[in-house]
């Protein structure tokens, strides 16, 4: 173990649980690569989802972000600020929002933070609508909207929260259903828990559950419930934290695979679009977002440098098609993980969309979950120079393929024949 670990033991709270039995310290990194402080170099199939969109250390958000620091860096909302005006065009505009107002955040977390304080003020009910399985964060409120338990450190919450079936299509009692019969049972679902509440302000939910595990509802789910909500005026919140920005190769937001439903009333995003620099925020129409009772705003929440990053890092994304990239590579790479899964009893499911891939291990010859192989491949992987993540239901038993969207497909088949060896290894 090293130095920094005990340091780090001594004086960080216990509950950030770090990755790997002897932490990893990584020091820098270059487009789909990083490299820890003892020189090894390791493919990232997992930072594309946490921080870096494109690109590791890309050069266009580098000159972006350190042009800025020699200028200026100062309160983001107590005056004009020009990268925040531009950023929140271009966001309103791929949004699918009619007349979409934006604003930014410092996290995820902050994100949903802000789209309850407006769901709430907006419906006058403190009663919210979240999903089984699902995570939307760290702070009072998003945790009280969390359904993960494992990732709920309190249960006191200032919200009333009820949870809808529908998040996690591959357990549980309608598990066996057909699409379309698991769509209508889980809308009966939801019918009948409305038949018994007070109404709510709205229903969170992520298109694509990420810490939950990869988990995906069948396309439409999304927009036979947004009937059943607009009957009753409750308004829809995509959080699109992981969903966003191409990742799942067939649309540019997670929302989109429920066609018809439309645009959601509140859109939040967070995580890699700044590429490292913490941008995170709410895109509402503008009845919705101007409802507050009084003035609102963010010291840090879109200042200059984030949003100069994030102008840089989205006009990368654009101009090089990162989401047919995401499609194209993760397709390959959907493709090729699931022959071997097909090989191997402990593989229960491979699954996901785009670069979004989620490998599910169960105890060979059974459906039990099993979070030790998960582990146990992680560290493997990570012996054979590939990062991964892990995640799902109430164990950790799913992994999580999330690289930077500019992957290639000589990358894709390095790290495929990484987590090959790494699952046989273990199983
Ligand atoms: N929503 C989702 C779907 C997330 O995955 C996360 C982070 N894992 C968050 C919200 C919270 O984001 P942050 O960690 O930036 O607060």
């Amino acid at each position: 173990m090293s130095d920094l670990y005990d340091r780090h033991k001594a004086v960080l709270p216990e509950w950030l649980a770090l990755y790997y039995k002897d932490p990893l310290e990584i020091t820098h990194g270059e487009g789909r690569h990083v490299w820890d402080a003892h020189g090894k170099k390791y493919l990232d199939f997992f930072g594309g989802i946490l921080t870096t969109m494109t690109a590791h250390a890309l050069p266009e958000v580098t000159k972006a972000v350190s042009e800025q620091a020699g200028r200026i860096i100062h309160s983001s909302t107590l005056y004009l600020n020009r990268p925040m005006v531009e950023l929140a065009e271009r966001i309103a505009q791929l949004s699918g929002i009619p007349d979409a107002r934006v604003f930014f955040t410092t996290s995820g977390t902050e994100a949903n933070d802000t789209a309850l304080l407006l769901a709430t003020t907006y419906r006058r009910s403190n009663q919210i609508l979240a999903m089984r399985n699902s995570y939307h964060g760290r702070s009072f409120s998003a945790i009280g909207i969390t359904g993960n338990r494992g990732w709920s450190p309190t249960s006191l919450s200032p919200l009333q929260t009820l949870y809808v079936h529908g998040g996690v299509r591959t357990r549980g009692p309608f598990a066996h259903l057909s699409d379309a019969d698991f769509i209508a049972a889980c809308v009966e679902d939801l019918r009948d828990l409305l038949g018994h509440t007070r109404p709510p302000a709205a229903l969170i939910a992520e298109p694509i559950q990420g810490v939950g595990g990869f988990t995906s509802p069948p396309d439409g789910l999304y927009a036979d419930f947004r009937d059943v909500l607009q009957e009753r005026g409750i308004l829809w919140i995509a959080d699109e934290v992981q969903t966003g920005w191409g990742r799942t190769g067939d649309n540019f937001w997670g929302w989109q695979a429920h066609g018809r439903s439309g645009p959601p009333d509140i859109l939040t995003f967070a995580k890699g679009i700044g590429n490292g620099m913490s941008i995170g925020g709410v895109v509402a129409r503008a009845e919705i977002m101007n409802c507050l009772d009084a003035n609102s705003i963010s010291t840090f929440g879109g200042t200059q440098i984030t949003m100069a990053a994030g102008l840089a890092n989205l006009t990368y994304l654009l101009e090089h098609d990162l989401q047919g990239n995401a499609r194209r590579v993760g397709g390959l790479l959907m493709e090729r993980l699931r022959a071997v899964g097909a090989q191997l009893p402990g593989v229960r499911e491979v699954r996901g969309r785009g670069l979004m891939i989620g490998v599910e291990l169960v105890r060979p010859g059974t459906d039990e979950a099993d979070p030790d192989a998960a582990a146990a491949v992680l560290e493997a992987a990570r012996d054979g120079g590939l990062l991964i993540g892990k995640g799902g239901g109430h164990n950790t038993s799913v992994l999580r393929i999330a690289p930077p969207l500019s992957l290639t497909v000589a990358e894709a088949e390095e790290g495929a024949a990484i987590l090959e060896q790494a699952l046989r290894d273990v199983q």
